[in-house]
């Protein structure tokens, strides 16, 4: 059964969910919102004091109606009330504390639903949130984002654009946006009246200063989108070159299994680590053998299909040569392979090695010297990996980082360049100003001011249950 969801305003409805994460755990929160949100929260927990706005109340448990006099106590909760408009959907919201026994919070939930609550969908309180006002489309998102933040900059990030860091980089520019508008409008609806004609090159100009901070913002997605998705990184090279060694360096704790005898990692290992903030995956690959040849077992067989696989896949490639021995043919192969990608190379066992090492026989591709074994090297790996992952784009706030925002501003700036195009040719104005009304639906649709229920209903039904 899917529910109809309101246009916009208060709903009449009022909405439950176990906001907190399926499972055991020390505390577990129902929550409610609409307009029976009290009077609902009243009757499913015996409250010691009367709700009020801002406030925790101690209340119990039943483990049957409050009504019935022999009811015993199953637990006790802390209920908070925050009155409308002062809440996260701006309706009535009840959340009740209870401990975290699934048990406990599927008996509230189950009442709640009973004394006349829907369940709610997912994102549905954000989404309420929204509807009414309080918070624009971007911040809904950095809501779910912040919960789906695996490292600190993503949280952060996700934090910056709750607070409203993207609408406001934008709305300066939307600003200008309306104001040529209806420049353009007024010199078109009094053209028989003395209102002067914008000339060409004011447009131009007017044009022209739009489009520099879109610009700058559309760049910014280079450097936010992947500190918002990561980036996965495959170590490749022959048996026994030191993958696993490095990788562990990478991930800093024993994870992929290291061995003496070549050939052991026949299975791709992949760990998640934070780069500077940036979510890498590291996919230590098996031993690109020479030859392939037939006397290997299924297995590795199979583990160098596997990595050559991930290799195809992976965004960045780290390869990984013996600095005590000479490039043999395969690793040629793999350097000629990942030429032009963005590729780095290791020559490692550096501790090993005097100065002549396989480095002399390489060409073009960055290589740097490191010894998995003393951590020599691994610092400067570190930094250009990220170097190579971020191409350079430093940081900065309001960054776009999902794909549907770029998109926004990518087709905000190209009618843009459609208007400016319209404004040198010497087109009519009422030309011009259908360009500068599509960017600003662009730009509106950003924020969710012009965006179609069906996508805000996908968009909230990414989020989870109870937020
Ligand atoms: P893989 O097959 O490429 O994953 O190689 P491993 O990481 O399993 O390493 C193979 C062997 O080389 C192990 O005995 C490691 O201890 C050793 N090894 C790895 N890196 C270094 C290094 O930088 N210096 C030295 N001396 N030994 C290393």
């Amino acid at each position: 059964m899917s529910n109809p969801k309101p246009i916009s305003g208060q709903s009449a409805e009022t909405i439950a969910a176990i906001s907190t994460p399926p499972g055991r755990g020390g505390i577990g929160i129902v929550r409610l919102s609409g307009p029976q949100a009290a009077s609902i929260a009243a009757q499913l927990v015996s409250l010691r004091q009367p709700l009020e706005h801002g406030r925790a109340r101690l209340a119990d448990v039943l483990d049957a109606n409050n009504s019935a006099s022999y009811a015993t106590r199953i637990d006790e909760a802390l209920v908070t009330f925050f009155a409308a408009p002062h809440s996260y959907t701006t309706e009535d919201l009840v959340e009740i504390a209870a401990h975290g026994s699934p048990v406990v919070l599927d008996l509230l939930l189950r009442r709640a639903l009973d004394l006349g609550a829907r369940l709610a969908e997912p994102g549905e309180f954000t989404q309420r949130a929204f509807l009414a006002g309080r918070i624009d489309l971007t911040q809904a998102e950095a809501v779910r984002d912040l919960i789906e933040a695996q490292t600190l900059t993503q949280a952060r990030q996700a934090a910056s654009q709750m607070g409203g860091a993207l609408s406001q980089r934008v709305a300066p520019v939307k600003q200008s946006l309306v104001e040529l508008v209806a420049l353009l409008e007024a010199g078109i609806d009094f053209a028989e009246d003395d209102v002067d004609v914008t000339p060409q090159a004011e447009i131009a100009r007017r044009i022209a200063e739009l489009t520099l901070p879109l610009a700058a913002l559309e760049a910014s997605f280079a450097r936010g989108r992947i500190v918002h998705d990561g980036l996965t990184l495959a170590i490749v090279g022959r048996p026994n070159a030191g993958k696993s060694s490095l990788f562990n360096r990478l991930v800093e704790r024993e994870r992929a299994i290291v061995t003496a005898t070549p050939g052991t990692t026949r299975d791709p290992v992949t760990e998640r680590i934070s780069l500077e903030g940036i979510p890498l995956e590291l996919v230590d690959t098996a031993g690109l053998r020479e030859g392939l040849c037939e006397n290997l077992e299924e297995a590795e067989k199979l583990g160098i299909h596997r990595s050559r696989e991930a290799l195809a896949d992976a965004a960045l490639v780290l390869v990984v040569l013996d600095a005590t021995q000479p490039l043999n043919d395969e690793e040629r192969r793999l350097l000629a392979a990942v030429e032009g990608r963005s590729a780095l190379v290791a020559i490692n066992k550096s501790d090993l090695a005097d100065k002549a090492s396989p480095s002399d026989q390489l060409s073009s591709t960055h290589a740097l010297r490191t010894s998995a074994l003393t951590g020599k090297g691994i610092a400067a790996l570190r930094e250009h990996i990220l170097a190579l992952a971020t191409g350079g784009a430093a940081e900065e706030p309001g960054m776009l980082t999902s794909l549907r925002h770029h998109q926004a501003i990518a087709t905000s700036l190209a009618a843009l360049a459609d208007a400016a195009q319209a404004n040198a040719t010497a087109i009519p104005h009422e030309m011009i100003l259908l360009d500068l009304y599509r960017a600003l639906s662009a730009l509106d649709s950003l924020t969710g001011q012009t965006t179609s229920d069906d996508i805000l209903n996908l968009i909230f039904s990414t989020f989870c249950i109870g937020k």
